[in-house]
């Protein structure tokens, strides 16, 4: 029996790179065992809800996913999750009711440039661990009257301790050389300032590695210009998403950003950074690297970077000799063709 891992296959394009990644995933030589998970419209279609608790336990039990994207405006507003135990979860949108009921708690997300695509930055190679459980994306906001709305910024000390700790962890378990907090505690005093003080705090427990720590704003600014200065970044939630777009559009496409929702308990979901592209789905046009190089993410987290390296090698191949790129990327390839270009490289 093979590996079982959970399949999320999502909205838009999500069917399409999801096939073109297992494709990939099983040239490697591992035997995986594919257990399709029903959330989104599959989860509506079988259980009368978007995220059934059916599937949270299944993903719990599996421990290992890969999910494509699920289109974001369908399921936002309140999401109420009702638990067997009678207490109920509450979530802006079904990607953060998906981490947060998994207790999936960081998000990293390794940016790499690639030669012969990323132009001026080939060489970037920035890893972001984005907090996903609390900051503005809690989904506490309220309006006050009809002209103004407020939006809290969570930030606790177990949730800025625990991202910081994870980014200690990573650096070295990679061979990183220096990581970095990205905040702005000049001007949110105190739930930046808190992120800021935990991250100091984790840091002076690792003196192993260096470490610094740089406004958003300044941070944005010198990944444009020098991200040479950067190695791994942790950040809290809105900030890492918006660094890790900019990142993905500094080296090329969001086509080429994967990612990855860690829990505490060996809990991990691979994911690309991109959504599901509805402008694009059902042409066979998406750019499947992302996720491909999301499952060499999962390949790593079970002890097989052997593998994981064959995978982002052939990528890298496949990427310089611009074989069968799909047009965000200037070329007229398929998704299918790119995958099938990456496995004829491994
Ligand atoms: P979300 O809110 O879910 O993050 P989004 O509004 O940020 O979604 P995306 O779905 O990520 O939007 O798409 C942004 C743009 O990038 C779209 O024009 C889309 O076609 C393009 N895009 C995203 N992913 C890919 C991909 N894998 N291949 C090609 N183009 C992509
Ligand atoms: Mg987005």
């Amino acid at each position: 029996m093979g590996i079982r891992v959970g399949v999320i296959r999502g909205n838009g394009i999500g069917p399409e790179i999801t096939q073109a990644t297992l494709r990939v995933l099983e040239a490697t030589d591992i035997e995986f065992e594919w257990v399709p998970v029903a959330i989104g419209d599959e989860g509506v279609e079988q259980y009368g809800h978007p995220l059934p608790q059916e599937s949270v336990k299944l993903l719990k039990e599996l421990k290992l996913a890969i999910k494509a994207p699920l289109l974001v405006d369908k399921f936002k507003g309140r999401l109420y999750c009702e638990h067997e135990d009678g207490s109920v979860g509450v979530y802006p949108s079904l990607n953060n009711a998906i981490r947060r009921e998994l207790g999936l708690y960081v998000c990293p997300r390794p940016i790499r440039g690639f030669k012969g695509i990323s132009g001026a930055y080939e060489d970037l190679d920035v890893h972001i661990m984005r907090e996903i459980t609390e900051d503005v994306y809690s989904g506490i906001e309220h309006m006050v009257g009809d002209c103004a709305a407020e939006c809290i910024k969570l930030t606790t000390r177990k949730a800025a301790l625990r991202v910081a700790e994870y980014s200690f962890d990573y650096a070295r378990k990679n061979g990183r050389k220096k990581v970095t907090c990205v905040h702005k505690a000049n001007a949110v005093s105190m739930a930046d300032g808190l992120f800021l003080a935990c991250f100091r705090e984790v840091a002076a427990r690792n003196p192993d590695i260096p470490s610094d720590d740089f406004m958003v704003d300044a941070t944005a600014y010198y990944l444009a210009k020098c991200p040479e200065k950067f190695d791994v970044i942790v950040a809290s939630n809105q900030y890492g998403d918006i660094l890790s777009d900019l990142a993905a559009g500094l080296v090329g496409s969001l086509g080429l950003a994967p990612g990855a929702n860690v829990g505490e308990n060996g809990e991990i979901v691979v994911e690309a950074s991109h959504g599901a592209a509805p402008d694009i789905a059902g042409r066979e046009i998406a750019n499947p690297i992302a996720l491909i190089l999301s499952g060499a993410l999962l390949l790593r987290h079970i002890g097989r970077c052997d593998q994981a390296i064959r995978v982002e090698r052939a990528v890298a191949e496949v990427l310089n000799e611009r074989l069968s790129l799909t047009p965000d990327l200037g070329g007229t390839g398929t998704t299918m063709g790119v995958a099938e270009e990456i496995v004829g490289r491994m």
